[in-house]
């Protein structure tokens, strides 16, 4: 019996299964790791949008973890809906030092635009989180909520990598996403650049994007790929999961991680 690479998120719970901790252990179950997670915040969440949400306290937080890392161990690691800039402190503290690659999606609202970090928490994403990610994965709101930086066109998004990778990560993966034309992301670690252009699919049902592309690179990491073919490879993954989001309840869909 041979036991899968090991991948941990810490996150918040999507009650309604879509997004947060619930894509993401999807995520790694399809992509064949073992997927644990410490929870960081409980969300009240259906496809119409996230009605509540109810942090954990720092020390159940760092608890999940302690028990996690101290006996399991991670090959890699994955942080999304941190919730508050205490919980980011608390997160950052217990990071600093363990021996694996680190996914940050910054995770600043809902597609809904339902706050899921509170304002006063960028400072902390910025000084603490982000100069332990290995890869940091910003759309363009979270780009200009961390550096300032306005992103109005494809040519804007090499100074949008400079700028997130200034604060310090190893890897910036840009989300280009909402620029209009084709969609391209845009992988750069202060030298190199990789242009990773995608299609764009005519589906509204996009819940949970963002939380699979991070785990999926985090799952990739985990069985041992560099960080360029493990975005090119997640990237192919999410994509295949957006062009399969099915309809639920009476607004935004999930993507499928079983497709
Ligand atoms: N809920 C939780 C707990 C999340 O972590 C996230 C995104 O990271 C979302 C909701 C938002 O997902 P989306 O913007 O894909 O709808």
């Amino acid at each position: 019996m041979t036991t899968p690479p090991r991948v941990l998120t810490i996150a918040g719970s999507d009650s309604g299964g879509g997004a947060g901790i619930q894509a993401d252990l999807k995520t790694m179950l399809a992509l064949g790791t073992h997927g644990m997670s410490v929870i960081a915040a409980v969300t009240a969440q259906n496809s119409l949008g996230v009605q509540g949400y109810w942090e954990l306290p720092p020390e159940a937080v760092r608890a999940q973890l302690d028990s996690v890392l101290s006996d399991i161990g991670a090959q890699a690691i994955k942080t999304g809906m941190l919730a508050s800039s205490v919980l980011v402190e608390t997160v950052a503290e217990a990071l600093t030092g363990v021996d694996a690659p680190l996914v940050v999606d910054p995770v600043g609202v809902s597609k809904h635009g339902d706050p899921l970090l509170a304002p006063d928490a960028v400072g902390a994403v910025r000084s603490a989180l982000l100069p332990l990610a290995t890869v940091v994965t910003p759309n363009l709101w979270e780009v200009e909520q961390l550096t300032g930086v306005k992103v109005e066109d494809e040519d804007g998004l090499r100074r949008a990598a400079e700028a997130v990778k200034e604060l310090g990560p190893r890897w910036v993966l840009i989300k280009g996403g909402h620029l209009p034309g084709a969609p391209v992301d845009l992988l750069f670690d202060g030298v190199e650049e990789h242009r990773f252009p995608g299609r764009r699919l005519d589906n509204a049902h996009t819940h949970g994007t963002g939380c699979t592309l991070a785990s999926a690179i985090a799952s990739y990491l985990a069985h041992g790929d560099d960080v360029v073919t493990a975005v090119g490879r997640a990237k192919e993954y999410v994509t295949g999961a957006i062009e399969h989001g099915f309809p639920l309840g009476g607004g935004i869909g999930p993507v499928d991680h079983g497709w």
